[in-house]
């Protein structure tokens, strides 16, 4: 039988090869299709009396990446037209769709023929639940092989028996583990925990592979036997009475009640190993149905599945340019941020020139990509081989003329005017005609910038996060006269750095500083108000942050704040709609007044003692305004107050035409600050209650704290009309009618 996305080569001893390699795709996904396939090979398998068993590889260099985009895609559209469509039924329905996955590769673990998965390479997710139904897993110990079942950071979990079986082949300390936080494993890990039965060279793979089967491999999982017991011994056990009510309060303390998938897991393991397997299974599918209809999956998936890989395949790449492919490239400024995108650069393989103002400051920006090289050999991360061949791309200089053959430049120097004036000038003088230059300023308009440049059409902003190597997102900010070959030729750089890019159009701190501000400011204003610091603290991680507002300013550096702020006062003027004076006072005072500029000179927000001692807050901050009591203080009411602001700014953004795409403003604020993930971001956060309960909660802010919670005319009239944001401005709209 002849198969689109397998070929089964049956051999001598009557074991089948079947070899995953879906045509004209890089990866292999599962799909509705690759799922019918799959449950005719197995109907064939077990038909053709001379096939003993059967191994299952890939052809491509990675084993699955799971679950298809469109198919999940299609399974929440299906479960929102079944529920309008026959709101009896629909329950019944997306329970079935949830389950097709999970009983076929049942099917498979019970069809009485015995399987093993050969994994060649990455394996994840729906495509690392069949392998673990196999009756054995052999692993390639290749370096780039990682297995994992990460559906938890989309907001789903592993609901093809995943649940099910990873607790039943490990212990569920382990297993809760591993799920709940969709850790990546290697080959080894995976094998210590049982999870697989042999790690081999590459080379070796498919024999020994084939070998389990000759050796008399049983074709019946270790839970279908008789006798089966759980690794740990079940949930009625001593250590299970140690374990469960920790895992309960730690799933707690991680997630805050805020990620029900994560909760649904140990839901589905507690209660599932309580159960025959099969139970076990339903139990599964009747949670992975609730999850499928929860607006969190629905929103993660979108905005950090769906959204991340489109903007990252070039959703906003202008159609028709060429390709640019970069062989090496300039950066102006080899201080903090320069150094570092020189290392992404030369990580990824293209030439850098780093310039600074003498060679001892270009060789200092040098020196940062060799301590991370250093670091990363250390932790084996890198050959000695790659690390060398990656410093030897990075050439610091102290002039420009290594710039007149580069295709693209970064300028990174001081956030001052002239100073970028006149590097923007000098570089130009030595740049190809058809090269672009980008600045990497973080508060500096662009359009302004580029009145400096003779070919503004090709000037562009490229705004990088830091740690830059830790840091996903890259803003891109247009200038008035921004061109679409510097926007395709960016965005092509972006992606040879492997960074997710935003395109935003110009504004004073562009997207996702406006945010970041907003976040810190009511930090501020809490801190004003009385309420003692830890709370704020505290209150800002029980929504999803990752840092409280103090600690993010910290680490921005208080100074640096100061200094916008008073950029933004000489900019804009006293008065409503610019600085807040208290705000000015209280980085005046911490500044100028006690030297706490942040984590870079030990003292903000909090104290830095000397490692391993953990950083604390700084109690004399407690003397700065009156405190209240804790009683006093309305939790549930700061935690809108967090995320109504700065989802509140992002609509501004859009209302202002700075953001025109809903997926970039989520994923911007998911990879740009951390804003709480769970809530797909800042605009699927508005769309999740409906923008009518959202302006009524601004406006109930706005009567008690004012202004800054003043809704823009758009979101009102989004409000009256019931609109969204993805329906309003729905991305995908253009590519439909075009
Ligand atoms: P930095 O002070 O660490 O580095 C600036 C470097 O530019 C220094 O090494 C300096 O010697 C060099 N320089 C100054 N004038 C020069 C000239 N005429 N020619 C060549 N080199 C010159 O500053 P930084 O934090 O790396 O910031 C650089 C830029 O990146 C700024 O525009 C800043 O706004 C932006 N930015 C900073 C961050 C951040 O977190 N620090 C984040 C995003 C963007």
């Amino acid at each position: 039988m002849a198969y689109k996305n397998f070929t089964i080569e049956t051999d001598a001893d009557g074991i089948a090869l079947v070899t995953w390699d879906m045509p004209g795709k890089s990866m292999n996904v599962v799909t509705e299709e690759v799922m019918d396939e799959i449950d005719a090979i197995v109907d064939q398998v077990v038909g053709d009396s001379a096939i003993k068993g059967a191994v299952i590889t890939s052809g491509k260099n990675s084993f699955s990446g799971g679950a298809d985009l469109s198919m999940i895609k299609s399974i929440f559209t299906l479960a929102e037209e079944e529920k309008a469509r026959d709101p009896e039924n629909a329950m019944q329905r997306i329970f079935d769709v949830a389950g097709r996955m999970t009983w076929l590769w049942r099917k498979l673990e019970t069809c009485g023929k015995p399987w093993v998965s050969a994994i060649n390479g990455t394996c994840m997710g729906g495509a690392f639940e069949l392998s673990l139904a196999c009756h054995a897993r052999v692993v390639s110990n290749a370096k780039s092989v990682k297995l994992a079942l990460p559906e938890v950071k989309v907001g789903v979990f592993p609901g093809a028996g995943g649940t099910q079986r990873v607790p039943r082949l490990t212990n569920a300390q382990d297993a809760l583990q591993m799920m709940t936080t969709g850790q990546t494993l290697t080959p080894a890990r995976a094998k210590a925990m049982g999870l697989v039965h042999q790690v081999v060279e590459p080379a070796e793979l498919v024999p020994a592979a084939k070998q389990m089967i000759k050796d008399g491999l049983k074709p019946i999982a270790p839970w279908d036997e008789k006798g089966f017991k759980l690794p740990g011994g079940g949930i009625w056990t001593p250590q299970s009475a140690q374990l469960w009510p920790a895992a309960a309060g730690i799933m707690r303390r991680e997630t805050h009640g805020n990620y029900p998938a994560a909760l649904a897991i140990l839901k589905c393991v507690y209660e599932g190993l309580q159960l025959p397997f099969d139970a076990g299974l339903r139990v599964e599918q009747r949670y992975f149905t609730e999850i499928l209809q929860t607006t969190e999956a629905f929103s993660m998936i979108r905005s950090l599945f769906i959204s991340m890989q489109e903007l990252g395949k070039g959703a906003r790449r202008p159609a028709g340019i060429e390709k640019t492919v970069l062989k090496k490239v300039g950066i102006v400024g080899a201080g903090f941020m320069g150094a570092s995108i020189g290392y992404v650069s030369a990580a990824a393989g293209i030439e850098v020139v780093l310039v600074d103002r003498d060679i001892e400051a270009a060789n200092k920006g040098k020196g940062v990509s060799e301590k991370l090289v250093a670091d990363a050999i250390g932790k084996g991360r890198m050959t000695k081989d790659d690390g060398d061949k990656l410093l030897a791309r990075i050439t610091p200089a102290a002039d420009y003329e290594g710039l007149r053959d580069v295709g693209l430049v970064i300028e990174a120097v001081f956030e001052d005017r002239a100073v970028k004036k006149a590097v923007i000038e000098a570089v130009e003088a030595v740049l190809p005609p058809d090269a672009i230059l980008a600045s990497n300023t973080s508060t500096l308009p662009i359009s302004g910038l580029a009145t400096y440049a003779k070919r503004p059409k090709q000037f562009i902003g490229v705004h990088f996060f830091s740690p830059v190597d830790k840091m996903m997102l890259t803003e891109m900010i247009l200038g008035e006269e921004t061109g679409d070959k510097a926007l395709a030729a960016a965005l092509d750089f972006v992606a040879a750095i492997r960074k997710t890019p935003i395109v935003v159009n110009d504004t004073r701190g562009f997207y996702v500083n406006r945010c970041v501000f907003r976040y810190i400011n009511e930090g501020y204003d809490m801190l004003i108000d009385g309420v003692p610091a830890a709370m704020i603290e505290n209150v800002a991680k029980m929504i999803g942050m990752p840092v409280g507002p103090l600690s993010l300013n910290d680490e921005i550096a208080i100074d640096l704040s100061q200094k916008i702020m008073k950029a933004q006062l000489a900019d804009l003027g006293p008065g409503p709609g610019s600085v807040d004076p208290r705000h000015m006072e209280l980085n005046d005072r911490m500044v100028d007044g006690l030297d706490r500029r942040g984590r870079k000179n030990g003292k903000g927000f909090y104290d830095y003692p000397p490692k391993p001692a953990k950083k604390s807050l700084w109690p004399g901050l407690k003397d700065f305004y009156p405190q209240k009591k804790a009683d006093d203080v309305d939790i549930e009411e700061m935690k809108q107050r967090f995320l109504v602001t700065i989802a509140l700014e992002a609509a501004r953004t859009v209302d202002e035409g700075i953001v025109i795409d809903p997926r970039e403003a989520d994923v911007g604020s998911i990879l740009g600050f951390g804003f709480a993930p769970y809530t797909g971001g800042t605009l699927s956060y508005i769309d999740g209650m409906g923008a009518a309960t959202f302006v009524a909660l601004c406006d109930r802010l706005a009567a008690k704290f004012g202004e800054r919670f003043a809704v823009p005319p758009l979101l009102r009239e989004m409000a009256e009309k019931g609109e969204t944001f993805y329906g309003r401005f729905d991305p995908y709209a253009k590519k439909a009618a075009a």
